[in-house]
């Protein structure tokens, strides 16, 4: 089964924002990457955890925009029980996340889903995905 990803320009708004709505502050990070050791998804990442909180530390707000990390982070909190900083990076992903989707973009748009796709996947995991890729 194949979901459809929505090409578009994504858009994070600043730093500042994203420490706003994370509640963490990533200048923190010293880049140990104990983060990305620990986290079950980075196969599938673009940029590791590690690299993604690099990046925030230098305002690469394009950068960030447009990469999928924060989409494939499955928000298990495996990094930020191990971070030795205290930042709860899971938190920030989830930031990173509604940056995006307060701006109505859609990470997966529902109207593309093939009727096979929408009859063979568990109700819960629908409703689940729609809450994390859909503004
Ligand atoms: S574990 Fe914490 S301090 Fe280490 S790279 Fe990840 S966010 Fe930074
Ligand atoms: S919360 Fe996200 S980034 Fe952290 S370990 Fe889990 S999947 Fe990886």
């Amino acid at each position: 089964m194949t979901l459809t990803i929505t090409a578009q320009t994504l858009s994070i708004a600043s730093i500042e924002k994203l420490n706003e709505l994370s509640g963490e502050s990533v200048k923190l990070c010293m880049q140990c990457a104990t983060c990305t050791g620990m986290c079950p998804m980075v196969q599938e990442m673009d940029y590791s955890p590690r690299q993604v909180m690099h990046m925030a530390q230098f305002g690469l707000v394009g950068k960030l925009a447009d990469i999928n990390t924060y989409w494939k982070c499955a928000s298990c909190h495996a990094c930020s029980v191990k971070c030795p900083r205290g930042i709860d990076i899971a938190k920030v992903m989830e930031a990173l996340r509604q940056q995006v989707l307060r701006k109505s973009k859609n990470y997966i748009e529902p109207s593309r889903l093939s009727a096979e796709a929408i009859a063979e996947m568990p109700q819960i995991a629908l409703v689940a995905g729609f809450r994390k890729f859909t503004s």
